[in-house]
């Protein structure tokens, strides 16, 4: 039984809200504390009429780890869950070592602000030692590691879909069908359809940052790093059909390199349609997404930012979305000196999130795995002193929970590989 602090009421957020009030024997209570409090206090009316969990909701800027340090100490929850954006990572993780509580998220640091001479500069450097030129990486949280050590603290990183689930399959695929894995092929399918020319299905900003950049994988040791969208195949997605894929750089192939010993190749794909990337391109030439801040009559805007504002917010693409998704990974290695391939895999349907509750299967798949990772830190069952990727644990009690909770998954052993 236990007591979670969730910081964000935004679309995974307000699934790994409705996941925790259906889990109410590990969270006897949860606080949603975001930036907008109306929209926590919304859905706290929402759900306590039909759960258990007692909720109470708070006002915070979770770019202040003083805010967040005043909140945490008043509420003095077991664990915060980080649904926020990947900017307030830090933050968030300074404040769980100042009250000694555990930590989650689900997206790796990157900064709001990249013009930053700072962080440019430790940036620009990473760039050359490490040979992948995304904004985003794990170095600044693995940067705790001794800190949650030395606290007996556990700060578990990337419990969402991609990173997340994704990384639980391949740790179970390793710990039950093969000795080596050699091949890691992570295919991110949404072949719904929401009706509108253009929207993004989580958060436009962090969205459009990470298809618009590089991409990259990595291959006997080392990142190659490609154009955007350089590489394209077409994949028959089980449930969806033919769709066109585009390798992209992500972030969990960074700690999976690290974690799974003699890998060779790792890449991701995701399924993009011709009308998105044409808009994305467009967007881009005419400098929408662009991160730094330019003068407009005497003000100051982030051009991506003004864009978020005339994109529709991915909160409210649920009752307009049709159509499943299909996310998973294709794994080839050797088992008793015999070389196999296996491809693990769920489909969601965006209607049946939808119905309940509340939200199109993107933030749907994402909230569920959140609201998982976290019942595992509270109910103590992953438990360790320090930083960690999700698939260092084991992932046994993870795989059984994605069956019970909405996200139910397929080994299939007879499979196509990708060229
Ligand atoms: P949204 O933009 O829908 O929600 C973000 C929420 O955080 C909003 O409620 C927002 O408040 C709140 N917020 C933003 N800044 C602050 C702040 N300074 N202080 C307090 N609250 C703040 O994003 P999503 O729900 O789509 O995404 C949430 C996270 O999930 C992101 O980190 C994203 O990268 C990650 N993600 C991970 C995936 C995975 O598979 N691993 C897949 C999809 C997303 P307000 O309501 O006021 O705007």
């Amino acid at each position: 039984m236990g007591r979670l602090l969730i910081i964000g009421c935004g679309g995974v957020a307000q699934v790994a809200v409705h996941k925790c009030c259906q889990n109410s024997g590990t969270f006897e209570e949860i606080c949603i504390a975001s930036r907008t409090r109306e929209k926590c206090d919304a859905l706290k009316e929402k759900l306590e009429k039909v759960t258990a969990t007692k909720i109470t909701t708070a006002k915070v800027n979770a770019d202040s780890a003083e805010e967040l340090t005043a909140l945490i100490n008043a509420y003095r929850p077991n664990a915060v869950l980080n649904v926020a954006l990947p900017y307030q990572d830090l933050t968030v993780m300074e404040a769980c070592l100042a009250c000694h509580v555990d930590y989650i998220d689900t997206a790796n640091y990157e900064p709001e602000d990249t013009t930053d001479p700072a962080w440019r500069a430790i940036y620009e450097r990473r760039c050359r030692e490490t040979g992948f030129t995304a904004y985003f990486d794990y170095s600044w949280q693995w940067a705790y590691r001794e800190k949650f050590r030395e606290a007996g603290l556990t700060a578990l990183l990337g419990s969402g879909f991609d990173p997340g689930v994704t990384s639980v399959f391949t740790a179970y695929a390793l710990k039950h069908y093969f000795d080596e894995i050699h091949y890691i092929d992570i295919l991110d399918c949404n072949g719904g359809d929401h009706g509108y020319p253009f929207a993004t299905n989580f958060n436009p900003e962090i969205n459009l940052r990470e298809v618009s950049a590089n991409g990259s994988y990595w291959e006997d040791g080392h990142w190659v790093e490609t154009e955007p969208m350089e590489i394209k195949r077409e994949f028959d997605f089980p449930q969806i059909g033919k769709k066109d894929m585009y390798l992209l750089h992500h972030e969990e192939i960074e700690s999976l390199a690290k974690n799974i010993p003699n890998v060779k190749r790792i890449r991701f794909f995701m399924m993009f349609g011709q009308s998105y990337l044409t808009h994305m391109k467009c967007l881009e030439n005419v400098g929408m997404l662009r991160t730094e801040p330019i003068s407009y009559e005497g003000r100051e805007i982030v051009p991506i930012q003004f864009l978020k504002a005339l994109l529709p917010d991915p909160a409210s693409l649920g009752p307009r979305t049709v159509g499943k998704t299909n996310i998973g990974c294709i794994f080839t290695g050797v088992k008793d000196g015999k070389e196999k391939t296996i491809y693990i895999y769920n489909v969601c349907d965006h209607q049946e999130c939808y119905r309940e509750v509340g939200s199109q299967a993107v933030s749907y798949t994402t909230g569920v795995p959140a609201m998982i990772g976290a019942a595992l830190i509270v109910d103590k069952v992953w438990d360790g002193d320090g930083v960690f990727n999700i698939e260092e644990f084991d992932p046994d009690p993870f795989m059984d929970m994605l069956n019970q909770y909405g996200l139910p998954w397929v080994v299939e052993e007879q499979v196509q590989v990708v060229q």
